[in-house]
């Protein structure tokens, strides 16, 4: 069914806006940097928000999907803890928006709102259980099973990058050493071409640098790239997905040197059989992931 909706991608550097009923069919877009107080950001997202209802004269929209980089309660509308946004006490954000303007809102984790944005926008319009990645500076994920996104007790499950690979690994930004992220996120991949290259490079840089050939860039994506291969293998044992979607910066990495070696990875390292016949694709949606996946929350 056709219904209008407004999407909003909460991130750390960037407020972005959609307002559509379809990504064919996009009334308005925009984005703004995020301001470094939350009651700026309130303040400048409703502002946002009346300025689109102002600008169309359409039919007024179903509901106000707000995505967040963090930890989220969508009962209480709100933001329970973020490590990149001015949120290190709850927050009720969504409540507070759907006061200010009339409409229903609903909040969730952005890599939550990844999988519902594949799920209703994307390729597994058709699926019941699978799980898309989001590998960027971290890396998030957000799983669906028998057709339901898995929240949690506390809707704040699938937390896969930290998941730990090897308890001796690097140091992660959670705590703990080993997890997932620190052996194959953008930032894992930074802090290797450091020390490897001795100077500071970014995970584009690296990603360019391997695309050319270079073979410590390549070696570099290559044992990213087994390693994410290991975390996946131990997502196919336990959730058993038809498909598992990539999305985030690191997409764009060169798919020989990253993604094949992740690939053969989890397919060898998963359980019996298990590995046979999984899908991996790097989601269609791509950078817009975060924005549908806001706007699938409504
Ligand atoms: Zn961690």
């Amino acid at each position: 069914m056709k219904k209008r909706r407004i999407g909003i991608d909460l991130g750390g550097t960037k407020i972005s806006f959609i307002d559509l009923y379809s990504p064919a069919e996009v009334l308005c877009e925009k984005h703004i940097d995020t301001p470094h107080e939350k009651e700026a950001i309130l303040k400048s997202i409703i502002e946002h928000v009346r300025e689109m209802l102002a600008e169309s004269d359409e039919e007024e929209p179903a509901g106000i999907g707000i995505a967040v980089a963090g930890q989220i309660n969508p009962i209480k509308q709100s933001v329970v803890f973020s490590p990149n946004l001015p949120f290190k006490t709850e927050f009720p954000i969504g409540k507070m928006l759907e006061q200010a303007v009339q409409i229903p809102v609903r909040i969730g984790n952005d890599a939550n709102a990844a999988a519902i944005g594949e799920k209703v926008f994307g390729a597994a319009v058709e699926m019941e259980d699978f799980i898309v990645l989001t590998l960027g500076t971290g890396i998030g994920s957000g799983v669906f099973t028998n057709g339901e996104p898995l929240l949690g007790h506390r809707r704040a499950a699938c937390e896969a990058g930290h998941m730990v690979i090897d308890p001796a690994g690097p140091p992660c930004g959670c705590g703990r050493a080993g997890c997932l992220e620190a052996f194959a996120s953008g930032s894992a991949i930074e802090r290797n071409a450091e020390k490897v290259f001795g100077k500071p490079m970014s995970a584009k840089e690296v990603c360019d640098a391997a695309k050319a050939d270079d073979e410590k860039a390549v070696s570099i994506l290559k044992e990213a790239g087994e390693r994410l291969g290991e975390g996946i293998a131990s997502l196919i044992n336990i959730f058993n997905p038809e498909a598992v979607f990539f999305t985030g910066s690191l997409a764009n990495a060169p798919h020989h040197h990253y993604f094949e070696p992740a690939i053969e990875t989890a397919r060898k390292a998963s359980f019996g059989t298990m590995g046979d016949g999984v899908r991996f694709e790097i989601s269609e949606l791509k950078e817009n992931i975060g924005l549908l996946g806001a706007a699938a929350l409504v």
